[in-house]
């Protein structure tokens, strides 16, 4: 990224500038990375060791699970055996550590929290995730850990080398759009938000809700004509046929990106031709924030200064390069609640060879979870499918859920439950879905053993069963 001077917290000090605090912490995060990203595997193992042993620690110490755990594994026996611990004998033990479920996770729920943080990590903040495996979990994080979380979002940026002072779109949901509001609804901001705009000066953003027809959205980028479009794979892929099959010109853009799902293979090769721009996306999930960042030459690095990423086969030993396995996350900064080996629930392809970047952080080659499908409201418009994931979190019971619309007018909400649901609860879950969807649908539930993924890997959370 060419360079911007930050904001400044001294009158007389504009340049070079003297940031404010929360914009000194994220910059001298950022300027670390900036060194890490250029070593080498085990040279990242050996800087971060510390890291991991302090939270190895922490949740022996306030955790009977994890002491458990790691007593079992022999793994707190090693760490008091002093700090110097070959890297074979540290790997061996940590490949014996067992992996953790999302059913564990659930079924463990406020027993995995730590509420005794050490100092300056700041409060607890709890969020939920179904991730991509329909299992909702509830995740506690630090505000310590946030701040790490914003200045890994800082680096995708200066990866990309994006241009700040451009104009740039999101067409997500709104929370702040009005139940009642009918047609396009959108926000226009003075900046590009936290933490972009924490640490330097922006160009304005607009937040555009989602929930309007591909028609009206594609009026409203023309309207807005920004830099950077970034939205949901499946909605872009149906606003750029739209536009392309009806002569619709879009302006061109700087680069489109692309969050929440995988992409479509020819949604490129589309953004492309439509818009003139390439489009990069970002590996990440709710629990752990970035897990794989694209450079600028398009290329997944895994972010290993924020988790330790594993991909394992099934007998669980490291995929060797072109080999598929599944994710096994540990995140290294939230000791509200350390999860360590944490089963994510998606697969991932490992990479070989060095980025052209020069970045030498491990690459990924593909991640072929995470494909999501339109819903087809009854008037045949498409819209990305929230239900009101929430509301399903909230009822504990259930262990894992799928929506699949089996015709233009039905619903059937599909959920695996560790007890069976009450009437009430039933009720609640239908009229928040209801809600969700604006009353456009008949909801039903259908009980079921289990939900598995397509033969591809993909878990659809969200399923069309039918063709328009
Ligand atoms: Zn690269």
């Amino acid at each position: 990224m060419r360079p911007i001077t930050p904001h400044t917290s001294f009158a007389g000090a504009v340049w070079p500038a003297i940031p404010s605090p929360p914009a000194a912490a994220l910059l001298s995060i950022l300027y670390q990375l900036g060194q890490t990203e250029h070593c080498l595997d085990a040279e990242i193992e050996q800087a971060r060791r510390p890291q991991l042993v302090g939270l190895i620690r922490h949740a022996s110490r306030h955790s009977p699970f994890w002491k458990g755990r790691f007593d079992a594994a022999g793994i707190n026996r090693l760490i008091e055996s002093g700090p110097a611990i070959a890297a074979a004998e540290w790997s061996e033990r940590w490949l014996g550590l067992p992996i953790l479920t999302r059913e564990e996770v659930q079924e463990l729920g406020d027993d995995l929290v730590i509420k005794d943080l050490p100092k300056g990590h700041g409060h607890i903040a709890e969020i939920v995730s179904s991730g991509s495996s329909g299992r909702p979990v509830r995740i506690s994080r630090s505000t310590l850990d946030h701040l790490y979380w914003q200045a890994f979002q800082l680096r995708s940026h200066v990866w990309r080398n994006r241009d700040l002072s451009g104009t740039f779109l999101s067409i997500l949901r709104d929370e702040q759009r009005p139940p009642s509001s009918k047609g396009v609804h959108m926000r226009r901001l003075g900046d590009w938000g936290a933490p972009v705009a924490t640490v330097w000066p922006t160009g304005p953003s607009v937040l555009l809700d989602y929930r309007a027809s591909i028609a009206d959205l594609i009026t409203a980028i023309r309207e807005i004509s920004p830099d950077y479009i970034c939205t949901f794979p499946s909605l872009l892929l149906e606003i750029l046929r739209v536009a392309r099959d009806g002569d619709l010109a879009l302006p061109k853009v700087k680069e489109v990106i692309t969050v929440s799902e995988a992409c479509p293979p020819e949604l490129r090769e589309l953004c492309r031709e439509v818009l003139g721009a390439e489009m990069s996306s970002s590996y990440s999930a709710a629990e752990c924030g970035g897990i794989a960042t694209q450079c600028q030459a398009g290329t997944w690095h895994a972010q290993s200064e924020r988790m330790v990423v594993e991909i394992l086969d099934n007998g669980g030993s490291p995929c060797t390069p072109g080999t598929t396995g599944r994710v096994i996350l540990t995140p290294l900064q939230n000791f509200a609640m350390p999860l360590f080996r944490y089963e994510i629930g998606d697969l991932a392809t490992v990479g070989s060879g060095l980025c052209e970047c020069g970045r030498k952080l491990p690459v990924i080659a593909d991640i072929p979870g995470r494909a999501r499908d339109l819903v087809m409201l009854p008037s045949g418009e498409m819209r990305p499918p929230y239900y009101g994931h929430n509301a399903v979190m909230d009822v504990r019971s259930i262990r894992q859920h799928q929506v699949v619309q089996t015709s233009p007018i039905n619903i059937c909400l599909r959920l695996v439950v560790a007890n069976a649901l009450t009437r009430e609860e039933e009720r609640f879950i239908i009229s928040k879905v209801d809600a969700a969807l604006e009353g456009a649908f008949q909801i039903s539930i259908e009980y079921v053993e289990s939900i598995q993924r397509q033969a591809s890997g993909k878990y659809a959370e969200f399923e069309r069963a039918f063709s328009p």
